[in-house]
């Protein structure tokens, strides 16, 4: 039999944004509930780094002990599950869960983060996070002064060469095709070192998602520790866009300083909000969300 859950508060998406938010309202003696599909985007890196107290930690570490912290506050459950259908009625919203549960609250914080989109180069989805990396400030420092790639091309490879670089001088820039950089921007790489190798990538050679060797088309392999790109990505629910909230230019949730989106009682926090992909700046996000929306219903009652 399905269950109907009334709660103040519903946070979809229990990873560190969620569990933020989710420790403030506890801490606020809001009943909430968080439901949490289990696939936090960084569950396959081996360590996690520059959360100040966590430094090293595995992601597991890290949101076990923060489940555990917010269950300490008895008004907070938490729900594994998936959340398949947002309605907005007048009182606030419902929400059903693909196991046909059903959840209704006054407030709503998406934390939902987002989905990479893999390239179709066999070996990058097994060293996503391992030695395929996106964020220096979270993996630089474990492959400072290693032989480094960057994959990306044009402006972004700019970007990412110049970023990286501080990390280590030993870089080389995959294009994978002709590459669309400025006459300006190579200049740089070649004053720089920077070689750039223009050929397709056909793989990555790995040992358990440790990158040995970017291998290419119609040449000799590259050897390499690191590698750091840019991915593409997609929201992970299109349940924000269904209840109508609006999105930036680089398809993040629209929110303001306190994490209010564009739908009144409507929150968002983390990845999906923001391209300051880390740990830290999602928890920060969250606890702001779970103070504002505190805000409102004290505002709302008094
Ligand atoms: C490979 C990799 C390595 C990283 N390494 C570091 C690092 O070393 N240090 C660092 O600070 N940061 C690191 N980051 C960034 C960091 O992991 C993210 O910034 C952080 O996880 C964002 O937290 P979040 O709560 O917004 O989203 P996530 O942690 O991605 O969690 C979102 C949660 O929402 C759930 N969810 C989504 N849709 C639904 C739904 N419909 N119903 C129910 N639940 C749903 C998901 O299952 C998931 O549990 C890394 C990121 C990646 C991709």
């Amino acid at each position: 039999m399905a269950e109907i859950n009334k709660v103040e508060v519903l946070i979809i998406g229990g990873s560190y944004a969620g569990l933020a938010a989710g420790l403030t309202l506890g801490r606020s003696m809001r009943r909430v509930a968080i439901i949490d599909g289990g696939e936090p985007c960084n569950r396959q890196t081996p360590h996690s780094h520059n959360f100040l107290t966590n430094d090293g930690n595995t992601p597991a570490e890290i949101a076990n002990r923060a489940r555990a912290e917010v269950l300490h506050y008895p008004t907070v459950s938490l729900h594994s599950g998936l959340v398949t259908e947002v309605q907005q009625f007048d009182a606030g919203f419902a929400v059903w869960t693909q196991a046909g549960d059903r959840f209704i609250a006054q407030k709503l914080l998406f934390a939902t983060g987002i989905r990479d989109e893999m390239p179709h180069i066999p070996g990058l989805a097994e060293c996503w996070g391992i030695s395929v990396l996106h964020c220096p400030y979270c993996h630089g420092y474990e492959v400072r002064n290693e032989p480094i790639g960057i994959l990306a091309n044009g402006d972004t490879a700019f970007d990412l060469c110049r970023l990286i670089h501080h990390w280590s001088p030993n870089l080389t820039l995959f294009t994978n095709g002709p590459n669309s950089l400025t006459p300006e921007q190579q200049a740089k790489m070649n004053q720089h070192g920077i070689a750039i190798v223009e050929h397709k990538v056909t793989a990555l050679q790995h040992n358990k998602g440790k990158i040995e060797e970017v291998v290419l088309e119609n040449t000799a392999p590259v050897k390499l520790t690191a590698m750091f790109t840019r991915l593409p990505f997609h929201q992970s629910t299109p349940l924000p866009a269904q209840i109508g909230c609006t999105f930036t230019e680089q398809c993040f949730i629209h929110v303001d300083e306190l994490q209010r989106t564009t739908i009144p009682g409507v929150f968002a926090a983390g990845d999906n909000t923001t391209p300051m992909r880390s740990v830290a700046v999602a928890v920060a996000a969250g606890m702001k969300a779970g103070a504002a929306i505190n805000r409102e219903l004290i505002e709302a009652a008094f």
